[in-house]
């Protein structure tokens, strides 16, 4: 009998008592392992989360759990053959695998970027300014983002035993939530092969991912208001999801991606000789054979013009005839085998459905020629390509989770966005085209029904990564039949597991609170120039009032002569009257940001390193010869960075004019050393 699978439960491995279910390799149905979860103690491992993971990851701030993702996915990336070998097991071939196991490490990676780069160095994320709710600005609104103090529950799909899990882990580890993971029974042993990974190099903290392998019964009845499940799985399964009391009346957070009938559009201005036909074939077959077309974002529905439909049956099917089908290890197998015979049922009973409107054009699902395996033992099937007849109805509702796809045709560019959202709501859609006008109309008719859209042409094929790839920057999830959830997008995928909150406090309040100088809060001046204190002495609040100094008609003359910015309002008097902002000669804004430099400056070598920017820069007023300018340079904000000598000090600068109305009002961005040079 084979291994049984274990599950990281409250710190310990958990072996259950019985023999479980065996799990098939794919194609050769031997067995691999065998699963159960029976005895698993399903509210020690929430309170474990809960206790102990949460705690010592909201301990860290985004930047240290940022490090921890990056140590983590360069340990996952090493010596991958092991995780290979598995994953060819569930019927994988080696580029399937590559979408799996690197693409899983590689969102690991872009998500510890993200975090560094994006996200302050604090457990908190400000979002959005100050707004002033009274008249004189002593109470003010500000909204921010907290972690949870939940566990964030993962049930993944058979499809993605590692990216699943990965994508998932990435955005809640970083919003300091401890995860638990349910992988799907088939494929459950690459899953944890990689979890075992991860607890052996006691990266993470402790409590912060367990893993549970087997039936996850019982498990949402533990779950309250702060936790959270994300789903991936059949629609079925979402829609029981969706009914459990816990989501129902216990206030459990719940995101679903489930089936998904995405289409990818020809557009009407693509004849047979354009490149774009050809992008618009290799990708149907591309997105029906990668995982052996078993991808939430497969395209299931080719929506193409009437007139060159046969043309586009007739390329689809001659690329579909070099596909090799068989065991994933076999020399020169394009395309592996579903994840076990049940799935393949499944695709045979939906094809069957599909015919109900739709003709078979290439593929039986009943005879496929198999390289090094046995289609009695193996879930192998050959790619099916199906075309509609008109008024197609199964296309739109039927998800054959598999190497199938059908061809639909339309006539006008409206019936095109018509059929397209008979999909009820999909993941991504992908239009492939050549025409602007094509392009806008189609994809603001489909937005509204899809997360993600490819509008896919010869200028951005050498780089584009496809119609079916999620990518961690973007948005993965779609409304509708889709599941209506959201996922990854970056940033945006670490807010959906935090609470939004808006506070209202004084000025001295929110800057206690966020860590951030708010306006209107107190400013300290002392006898030392801020310039002079390196980032360890430097406090929230101080305060440089520079000297003041006039602005002269020489000034501005100079400095237009000097850059080469002769605009007509600092240089032509006439011309200048003439304008109604101005009524006669101003000084350029960079000249007053400039001399606004020199006032606040401290000229001697000393902690602050470099300027590198300002922000939300903005002239209010103007200023004219004769007047006289000041500035107030105030420390809003202080970030370390971990991996450096220096951190980034943040100052709100406000230049005015002898009248006190702000002329000018900025962000200057510095590094500062982190202690002075002895
Ligand atoms: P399921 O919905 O049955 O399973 C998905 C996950 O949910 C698995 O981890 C499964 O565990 C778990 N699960 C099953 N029942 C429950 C339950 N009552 N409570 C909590 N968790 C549960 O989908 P399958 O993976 O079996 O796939 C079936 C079909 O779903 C496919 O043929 C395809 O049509 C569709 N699908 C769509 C995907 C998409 O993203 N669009 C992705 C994958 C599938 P276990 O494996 O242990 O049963």
């Amino acid at each position: 009998m084979s291994r049984l699978l274990e599950s990281y439960a409250a710190g310990s491995w958990y072996s259950a008592p019985d023999e479980g279910r065996a799990l098939l390799d794919a194609s050769t149905g031997e067995e691999v392992a065998r699963i159960s979860s029976t005895g698993l103690d399903l509210a020690a491992m929430v309170d474990h989360a809960r206790g102990v993971g949460g705690p010592a990851v909201r301990a860290l701030t985004f930047h240290q759990r940022a490090g921890l993702l990056k140590s983590l996915a360069k340990h996952l990336g090493s010596d991958k053959d092991e995780l290979y070998a598995l994953s060819a097991r569930t019927g994988a071939t080696l580029r399937d695998s590559q979408v799996d196991i690197d693409g899983g490490i590689g969102t690991v990676f872009s998500y510890a970027s993200k975090g560094a780069r994006e996200l302050p160095n604090d457990t908190i994320v400000l979002d959005g300014g100050t707004e002033q709710l009274g008249k004189t600005g002593v109470f003010l609104g500000q909204h921010l983002y907290t972690s949870r103090p939940g566990v964030a529950v993962q049930i993944n799909a058979f499809n993605f035993p590692v990216w699943g899990m990965l994508e998932k882990l990435a955005p809640a580890f970083l919003a300091g939530l401890p995860t638990i993971v349910k992988p799907a029974s088939d494929g459950a042993y690459l899953t944890e092969a990689v979890v075992r990974r991860i607890i052996d190099s006691g990266i993470l903290p402790e409590g912060s991912l367990q893993l549970l392998c087997g039936s996850p019964e019982g498990l949402l009845d533990q779950l309250g208001a702060q936790d959270s499940v994300a789903f991936t799985g059949s629609a079925a399964t979402g829609a029981t999801l969706r009914q459990h009391p816990s989501v129902l009346h216990g206030g459990v957070q719940l995101g679903i991606e489930a089936d998904s009938l995405n289409c990818s559009i020809l557009g009407p201005d693509v004849a047979t000789d354009d490149p774009e036909f050809d992008l618009f074939v290799k990708g149907v077959v591309a997105e029906m054979t990668v995982k052996a077309g078993q991808k939430c974002t497969a395209i299931r529905r080719a929506i193409v013009p009437s007139g060159i439909a046969d043309a586009v049956v007739e390329a689809i099917s001659a690329r579909l005839a070099t596909i090799t089908v068989g065991n994933p290890t076999a020399e020169g197998v394009r395309m592996g085998a579903l994840a076990s015979l049940g799935q393949r049922d499944e695709v045979r009973k939906a094809v069957q459905a599909l015919r109900g409107s739709a003709e078979i054009v290439f593929g039986d699902p009943d005879a496929v020629d198999v390289v090094g395996g046995d289609a009695s033992t193996g879930a192998f099937i050959s790619p099916i390509l199906l075309r509609a007849r008109a008024g197609a109805t199964e296309p739109h509702d039927v998800e054959a989770f598999g190497p199938v796809s059908t061809v639909l045709t339309y006539d006008s560019l409206d019936e095109a966005i018509a059929l397209a959202a008979k999909g009820q709501g999909s993941l991504a859609g992908s239009l492939v085209t050549h025409d602007p006008e094509v392009a806008r109309t189609v994809t603001i008719g489909l937005a509204p029904w899809h997360g993600r859209i490819l509008v896919l042409d010869r200028d951005d094929a050498p780089e584009s990564t496809g119609h079916g790839s999620p990518l961690p920057v973007l948005v993965h999830g779609g409304p509708g039949r889709a599941g209506g959830g959201e996922e990854l997008g970056g940033i945006r995928g670490v807010l959906h597991h935090m609470q939004r909150s808006a506070i209202q406090a004084s000025p001295d309040m929110l800057t206690a609170i966020t860590g951030r100088w708010t306006k209107g809060s107190a400013q300290l001046v002392d006898d030392v120039h801020p310039f002079r204190k390196s980032l360890a002495e430097l406090t929230i609040g101080d305060t440089i009032r520079s000297a003041s100094r006039t602005i002269t008609l020489d000034d501005i003359g100079h400095f237009a002569e000097f850059t080469g910015d002769t605009f007509y309002a600092h240089t032509d008097p006439e011309a200048a009257a003439a304008n109604p902002l101005f009524g006669g000669i101003v000084a350029h804004g960079y000249l007053v940001v400039s001399i606004a430099a020199g006032l606040f400056v401290e000229p001697n070598p000393g902690p602050v390193l470099a300027n590198f920017g300002v922000d939300d820069l903005r002239f209010l007023t103007p200023v004219k010869a004769g007047d006289t300018i000041d500035v107030t340079l105030t420390v809003k904000q202080i970030s370390p960075r971990n991996s450096a000598d220096y951190g980034e000090v943040r100052w709100d600068a406000v230049v005015t004019n002898a009248e006190g109305q702000p002329v000018a009002t900025y962000d200057v961005l510095t590094l500062v050393a982190k202690t002075l040079a002895s």
